[in-house]
């Protein structure tokens, strides 16, 4: 194959890619400027295109598009004076997008306008980690270590944890930092129990708290961790958001993936968390698992549909590096397929919910080279969801793994990274935490 890229009179570009035994593909046009990147792009949208010629390739959905967060590249288009019918257009022509696609990333883009703040430092988000889980799931590449082998760090990580709660807390006063939203992810907090759980919220809302923070979320994904006292601690702690993540309906691929919960568990917790009160729940499920077809999607949709959630987060299958079902393509093999269609069932659910997208992320080897989609009701989006994929705003994350991006109001980030492991966390913490603050305090005064 071959590339041959020309430019004349130092703005019309024209690009042809060559492969033997095939019609070749050109493209020209006028490009005052970003030449280089242009060049980069329509050389990467040819090679596809020629080669799905080919070998008579079935073209991705997404084109040229390989990111996690392909909302990224919507939102610089508009910030440089593009309107949405041309970001369309431009997705499709020169990213190779499908026109569903093209539309879905635009109307995500197009509601995240208005979460986003002048100023990435005013207010700010904050995440907790709680890097414990009951057991691991086979698909897991978070921070979760099972309490059954990991419980003896509890302690220790919670003496740690409030002590970083502590030191985050007082330079949020020192630099009068404003803390939009919080949110307690993991792993799975509500492994906490009883005093455990309740302290670490009261904490919570005692350092990080300030007048500005308008969303409280906590990640309740197991529903097995779940009881009404538990369910009552979040409630009287002011928690207005959880998620109950069936991620199937159907037990024996519960079982299949190691998650030690059943259907039954999910329908008494999300009965629980209305009977309480708590405002919005959100659950999350993941297309193509394995054994799991059409059917079976549909199956668990209908079973949600029921419950009627506020929110609905619906995962295509990922194989990531740290888990354990990368080992195991051919399980997962069958639902590839079908991915567009379980998709598309997803959407025609929660439409029929009165669910919108409104933030959407993609991973490396997911199924079918989808994406993951969060629906919601109006007005019940998750501020902390669409400005953590965003990166629009800097976010304090707290506890283990916890990955604190800084953000420049040029829109550059840069990372602190909690160590993930509990032991590891509650060791390392004083110097972690002095280290963390000194840059804080740098970033935020700059
Ligand atoms: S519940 Fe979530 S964090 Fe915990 S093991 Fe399963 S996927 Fe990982």
């Amino acid at each position: 194959m071959t590339v041959s890229i020309n430019v004349a009179g130092n703005s019309e570009l024209s690009v042809c890619i060559n492969l033997e035994g095939e019609e070749p593909w050109t493209i020209s046009g006028h490009c005052p400027s970003g030449l280089e990147t242009r060049a980069k792009e329509w050389v990467r949208l040819g090679v596809q295109r020629v080669f799905q010629r080919a070998y008579q390739l079935t073209p991705s959905p997404w084109g040229t598009l390989t990111g996690v967060r392909p909302t990224k590249l919507v939102h610089s288009l508009y910030d440089d004076g593009n309107s949405w019918p041309e970001i369309k257009e431009t997705l499709q022509t020169l990213y190779g997008l499908n026109p569903e696609k093209a539309e879905l990333l635009v109307h995500v883009a197009q509601g995240q306008r208005a979460f986003f703040h002048p100023n990435p430092n005013d207010p700010i988000g904050v995440y907790v980690g709680i890097p414990f889980c009951p057991t691991r799931c086979s698909y897991c590449s978070f921070a979760a270590y099972p309490l059954g082998t990991h419980g003896h760090l509890l302690k220790g990580f919670l003496a740690a944890l409030h002590s970083e709660l502590k030191g985050i807390g007082a330079l949020i006063r020192e630099l009068g930092l404003k803390v939009e939203s919080v949110y307690l992810g993991g792993g799975t907090p509500t492994t906490l129990v009883g005093s455990d759980l309740g302290d670490l919220l009261d904490l919570i809302r005692h350092e990080i708290f300030t007048q500005e923070t308008i969303e409280y979320t906590v990640e309740a994904g197991r529903p097995e961790t779940l009881s009404l006292e538990s369910l009552q601690i979040l409630k009287d702690a002011g928690v207005q958001r959880i998620s109950i993540n069936p991620q199937t309906m159907h037990d024996q691929t519960l079982q299949a993936i190691g998650r030690e919960h059943t259907v039954a568990d999910v329908h008494r917790a999300f009965s629980q968390a209305r009977q309480v009160g708590i405002p919005i729940i959100n659950m999350d499920i993941i297309l193509g698992l394995p054994g799991e077809e059409l059917g079976h999607v549909e199956h668990t949709l209908r079973e949600i549909s029921r419950l009627g959630p506020d929110n609905l987060t619906v995962h295509s299958l990922s194989l990531k590096r740290a888990s354990r079902l990368k080992n195991s393509r051919s399980e997962v093999s069958i639902a590839h397929a079908q991915g567009e269609a379980m998709v598309h069932m997803a959407r025609d659910v929660a439409f029929s919910l009165g669910m919108t997208p409104y933030y959407l992320y993609r991973q490396r080897h997911i199924l079918g080279g989808l994406e993951n989609i969060g629906y919601a009701r109006p007005n019940q989006s998750s501020i902390y969801n669409v400005q953590m994929m965003e990166e629009r705003q800097t976010i304090i994350a707290l506890g283990g793994g916890g990955i604190t991006k800084f953000v420049a109001p040029d829109l550059t980030l840069f990372r602190h990274a909690n160590p993930k492991c509990p032991a590891g966390y509650s060791q390392q913490i004083k110097e972690s935490l002095t280290e963390k603050v000194a840059q804080l305090r740098q970033h935020l005064t700059a």
